[in-house]
């Protein structure tokens, strides 16, 4: 099989690095792409690129920056299809998701920001007795470091690198080592719509090497991160140093409460999406489903039928519901919480079985496993605290909902919910009191980049959107005029 060769990308020019990683395809385990093995030295490059190109930048009026984004929104547009099947093969998600979610969104994060940057958000105040006028302006930071992890891979980097280019930041972004080839991609467009050098910089690799020496790099000002509670543990004490500004995406274990005069077909055909699109690999996924007592039954036997039905095969094949998962290493985690459930004396109803997955001979080594429906476990046990990122789900019953509220606010994440009812006045309620950044009610996924995203407790800090972004990749300073 031929190998892809990614190179770092620096002031413009693709530069080879020394030592390499290998990048298997997800859903063959075959190596497909070789991955630059950055460290200190090549993310000292990167960064002194970026650092030269923002007086340049920061001072090109807004107008440009969003001309030449909007351009690369457009030839990713051109080359959708292209990077969609990249994207699949990387991280074996299923190809029609790939076309009809990440790319196109990372199209959208280039064009809403490229636009949302011609928008002034100043303000100002008239102090009459002291005779002056406030206002307040908005400054790019400097160097933006850019931190996204492997499982929504050019939709999560271009959510950040979108809006720190758009207010007059030059970039630094590392994105996952497991899934590096679309970003790898994107710098080609960069250099085709004429963007300046060094305001787009790449460097490939390691979190604990190329992503720690940019965490902790004292010209990197602003790092935003966006991957796992334990790493962001490790990236807020490297960023402490400098005092950077931080924003933190984290982790989730998400719950849908279900109340009995549920709208029952859509409940459970969105909670089946909520629990299994992209394998279960999206942060904003179900993994604990409360169902009021008197639907408990019925629900879980519909759940059930329905997970039974999804094909889990090749991500090219459009029958295909579920693909496979990022790496071999992280299958084994996520089959360990399946073995843990058995341990535990809690029920497997349907799901990680090695019976006839179907899979073609050249797909029999992929990291493939089915949707798994577990219930009888108890909130203590670690399937209904510890975020399994994979396609499994808890499904558990309850009696009242200040039980429920308390049962769901129980972990240590925050970062989303639904809630399943057709009382207006308890959406209302069961929204309000749930300690979470984003609450969809008879929904699930239903973004608007507009509104503020992200998580509260152990699942971030800071938000992500229109305003949000532009806040995060600027400083404000208000300047007192007395006239
Ligand atoms: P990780 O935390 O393992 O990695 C995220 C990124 O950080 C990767 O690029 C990783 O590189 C890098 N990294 C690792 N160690 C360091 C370090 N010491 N310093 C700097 N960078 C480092 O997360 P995953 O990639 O496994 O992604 C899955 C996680 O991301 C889940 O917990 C999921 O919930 C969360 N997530 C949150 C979202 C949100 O918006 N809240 C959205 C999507 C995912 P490398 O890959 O080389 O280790």
């Amino acid at each position: 099989m031929i190998v892809l060769e990614v190179e770092n990308f620096i002031n413009g020019k693709f530069v080879p690095t020394e030592s390499h990683i290998d990048s298997y395809e997800p859903s063959t385990g075959e190596v497909w792409a070789s991955i630059p093995d950055s460290g200190e030295k090549e993310v000292e490059l990167a960064v002194a690129s970026a650092k030269a190109a923002f007086k340049g930048w920061s001072a090109t009026p807004r107008e440009e920056r969003s001309r030449l984004i909007n351009k690369v929104a457009d030839l990713l547009e051109k080359d959708l299809e292209k990077f969609a099947e990249m994207e699949s093969r990387d991280q074996g998600k299923l190809l029609r998701l790939a076309r009809l979610i990440d790319i196109p969104r990372a199209i959208y994060n280039l064009r809403f920001f490229a636009s949302a940057i011609l928008h002034d958000l100043n303000s100002s105040t008239v102090l009459e007795k002291a005779g002056a006028i406030n206002y307040t302006i908005k400054h790019p930071v400097g160097v933006a470091g850019l931190i996204s992890p492997w499982n929504l891979p050019l939709y999560l980097l271009t959510f950040k690198l979108a809006p720190a280019i758009a207010a007059g930041n030059t970039v630094v972004a590392k994105p996952s080592e497991m899934t590096s080839v679309t970003a790898y991609k994107l710098c080609e467009l960069f250099n085709e719509a004429g963007f300046p050098p060094g305001v787009v910089n790449m460097v490939f690799g390691f979190g604990h090497k190329a992503g720690e020496a940019l965490v902790s790099h004292a010209d990197v000002p602003l790092i935003s991160f966006t991957g796992g509670t334990v790493t962001a543990e490790k990236v807020r004490m490297s960023a402490s140093k400098h005092c950077k500004k931080l924003s933190l995406e984290l982790g989730g274990k998400n719950a849908a409460v279900v109340f009995k005069d549920a709208e029952l077909d859509k409940c459970i055909s969105q909670c089946i999406k909520s629990s299994f699109m992209n394998q279960g690999e999206i942060c904003l996924c179900t993994s604990r489903i409360f169902v009021q007592r008197q639907l408990f039954p019925h629900f879980l036997e519909l759940f059930v039928q329905a997970t039974r039905k999804l094909t889990v095969g090749n991500p090219y094949d459009d029958t295909a519901i579920i693909g496979a998962l990022i790496s071999k290493q992280h299958l084994n985690k996520v089959k360990g919480y399946v073995k843990m459930a058995e341990k535990e004396e809690a029920d497997v109803l349907c799901g990680d079985m090695s019976d006839g997955l179907n899979l073609t001979d050249e797909k029999k080594n992929g990291y493939f496993m089915r949707p798994t429906v577990i219930t009888n476990v108890r909130d203590e046990s670690r399937l209904m605290t510890e975020e399994i990122f994979g396609p499994v789900v808890c499904v558990v019953p309850f009696d009242d909902e200040d039980e429920v509220i308390e049962r769901v606010n129980k972990v240590k994440y925050g970062l989303c919910a639904t809630v399943w009812t057709q009382d207006v006045s308890r959406l209302h309620r069961v929204s309000h009191q749930l300690q979470v950044g984003t609450v969809w009610a008879n929904c699930w996924l239903v973004r608007d980049l507009n509104l503020p995203f992200g998580g509260v407790k152990e699942s971030g800090v800071g938000r992500e959107g229109l305003k949000d972004s532009i806040d995060f990749y600027t400083e404000e300073k208000t300047i007192c005029l007395q006239l």
